[in-house]
């Protein structure tokens, strides 16, 4: 998405220019506002958040917020679409930085994703097949996946999802992220090998066989996420050798060899319920974005808690949500304009709604992904 220059005067504001404005819009635009800030977000924007939470709760958060006129939302953009989905039209859902998107969602896109379908179709037979998609996509494949008797799904209730998946079918295409399904069919009982395809989009049949595709109980779609993608199994080697009693706690966007060396694996809650329930005194290497992990280690200072990765890894595109960002969408609003407002178009909306609907039925998940 295209995001237009900031006025020169809210570039030049200080951090504290900039604290000190939003929180006078926040009190003059009183009840008609919720700001809602993934875990992900920098310090100086998740300050100002009214709920903070990983998609799953804030997809919950936006549907149980009926009073407030104006949502801001400082995510990324799947996710304020979601929230418009999830709201009635007399709600605004506004993104702070248009920019602000997610590169595991742009890896997947509805041609692909109706190409695959209809790919699929000339092999098998997809009436079998049930589409879940990651709710880090957008909200035409949210329509695709509501269109086709599928669900949507985030990594607290990935699980869940695909156990539902498998009562209606006998095979699951899973997009966009593979690490995630695969990690998650693993922690069930399936196979990578025997049971499990991965589809390029680029290639004919998704590089795959009739046969292997006719096989195969998990589709998954050749995605990852930039940050959690780049943890390594090195990684766990070196946590272990130079922190002895170290647990290894890990998002399951990581690969499955990270997955496979850690001790425990679940969503941003989960990640976050975790340390904070755990003993003083305890290690802690965690594979997620690096914002969370500081303000874990801040607010858990009984504890050691540490990224996997020396090397540090922000999610680039939730940080393009600068607080002058929000100053400037907040102000707007105090103005009587509505800046950066993201709709979903009405044919969209619908099917992507059952969808979401659909995931918001299925809860969070009961169980933990910990590693025996
Ligand atoms: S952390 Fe990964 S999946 Fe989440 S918004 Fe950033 S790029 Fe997307």
């Amino acid at each position: 998405m295209y995001q237009a220059p900031l006025p020169p005067e809210y570039a030049a504001l200080t951090d504290e220019q900039a604290f000190e404005r939003i929180q006078n819009a926040k009190r003059t635009l009183g009840e008609r506002l919720v700001i809602l800030g993934h875990h992900y977000q920098r310090d100086e924007v998740i300050k100002h958040a009214d709920f903070t939470g990983d998609s799953y709760k804030l997809a919950q958060n936006a549907a149980a917020t009926k009073q407030a006129e104006f949502i801001v939302f400082c995510g990324v953009h799947f996710m304020a679409e979601s929230a418009d989905i999830l709201t009635p039209p007399r709600q605004k859902v506004i993104l702070p930085n248009l920019a602000a998107g997610c590169s595991m969602a742009d890896m997947a896109n509805h041609f692909q994703v109706r190409s695959c379908w209809k790919q699929l179709s000339e092999v098998t037979d997809t009436s079998q097949i049930v589409p879940v998609t990651y709710i880090n996509s957008a909200a035409n494949l949210k329509a695709f996946v509501g269109e086709h008797g599928g669900t949507v799904c985030t990594s607290t209730n990935a699980p869940q999802a695909l156990e539902w998946a498998f009562k209606k079918g006998s095979k699951v295409l899973f997009f966009p992220d593979q690490h995630l399904g695969r990690n998650t069919g693993i922690k069930m009982g399936y196979d990578h090998e025997r049971d499990m395809v991965l589809w390029d989009p680029f290639k004919p049949l998704g590089g795959n066989t009739p046969e292997r595709i006719r096989e195969a109980t998990f589709i998954l779609w050749k995605g990852h996420c930039s940050v959690h993608g780049r943890f390594k199994l090195e990684q766990v080697m070196n946590a272990r050798r130079d922190h002895p009693g170290v647990n290894i706690l890990v998002h399951p966007e990581v690969p499955m060899d990270v997955a496979d060396a850690s001790d425990f694996m679940g969503s941003t809650e989960y990640i976050i319920n975790t340390i904070e329930g755990a003993k003083p005194g305890t290690k802690w290497a965690v594979a997620t974005e690096i914002n969370l992990v500081s303000r874990l280690a801040h607010n858990n200072s009984d504890k050691e808690v540490f990224c996997l990765d020396p090397q540090i890894c922000p999610c680039s595109t939730m940080y393009r949500i600068h607080p002058s960002f929000l100053c400037w969408v907040l102000e707007e609003l105090v103005a009587g304009r509505v800046m950066n407002h993201v709709v979903v178009p009405d044919e969209v909306r619908a099917p992507a709604l059952k969808a979401l609907e659909q995931m918001l039925a299925l809860g969070p998940t009961k169980q933990t992904l910990a590693v025996d």
